[in-house]
């Protein structure tokens, strides 16, 4: 099931890309590049919805399902850091509350004993995507926003980022000298 996030994501590229005849947009949505995230925000009255797409192994070093205590363990850990946004993204000027989160790492882990082991059909990469909803205090106040992936996740050193409200969007590439998003 495609989210509505999904929606204004391509939405947003489509228009980038429109606009802008920026190639690499283009391919962007499809992306797999180690050391890259794709990070999306689209505001819609005072909610804000954001969806982080990145390499497993910008968060956890591999893209196989975990094998040993040691992996599994560091799954777990991915999952209660990414669950608590403030080590995604935090809004200094901003009151902006969780109301909810779709992750699921279920390909970076185990398999069940009653699921079948298919070698052939595993994939090689694995995406981590993390969908969050929280609502604003303010439509106006979410901005600017200040990236804390890069402090939390070394590997990373791009994010591609676009943003949508209700009058403006763009697209901006983060780094860990410039981590701070705008659009007002
Ligand atoms: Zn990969």
């Amino acid at each position: 099931m495609k989210s509505l996030l999904h929606y204004i994501k391509t939405a947003v590229i489509t228009t980038v890309v429109i606009t802008t005849n920026n190639a690499i947009a283009s391919d962007n949505h499809h992306a797999h590049v180690h050391g890259s995230a794709e990070l999306t925000l689209a505001t819609e009255n005072n909610k804000l919805f954001i969806n982080l797409t990145t390499p497993a192994d910008n968060l956890l070093g591999f893209e196989h399902r975990a094998e040993t205590s040691i992996e599994i363990a560091n799954v777990k850990q991915l999952e209660k850091k990414l669950s608590n946004i403030n080590n995604l993204i935090i809004f200094p000027e901003s009151t902006c509350l969780l109301i909810d989160t779709h992750l699921n790492l279920d390909l970076l882990l185990p398999l069940k004993n009653n699921q079948h082991h298919h070698k052939h059909s595993e994939k090689k990469h694995t995406e981590v995507v993390v969908e969050y909803t929280l609502t604003c205090e303010k439509r106006v106040d979410i901005a600017p926003a200040t990236i804390q992936l890069f402090k939390h996740y070394p590997a990373i050193d791009t994010i591609e980022a676009l943003w949508l409200t209700d009058k403006k969007q763009g697209a901006i590439t983060l780094t860990p000298n410039k981590n701070t998003l705008s659009w007002r």
